[in-house]
């Protein structure tokens, strides 16, 4: 073990930015409408469910 050994750990938490997300593709469900969105920046993608009671909120988790 050596100093630089320890320098060099991996991070445990990925690097995080404001996302800029894009609508790629929807389709209406019963639930609501299901919009497919992706961050224009790093390329995450998640799912996010709109209905007419509530905002957009996310299905998934982001990838
Ligand atoms: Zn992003």
């Amino acid at each position: 073990m050596t100093d630089l050994d320890k320098a060099d750990l991996p991070r445990l938490s990925p690097p995080t930015h404001e996302h800029g997300w894009i609508v790629e593709s929807s389709h209406r469900t019963l639930d609501g409408l299901i919009l497919y969105v992706r961050c224009t920046d790093c390329g995450t993608r998640r799912i996010d469910l709109a209905d007419s009671a509530t905002p957009p909120r996310a299905l998934s988790r982001e990838a």
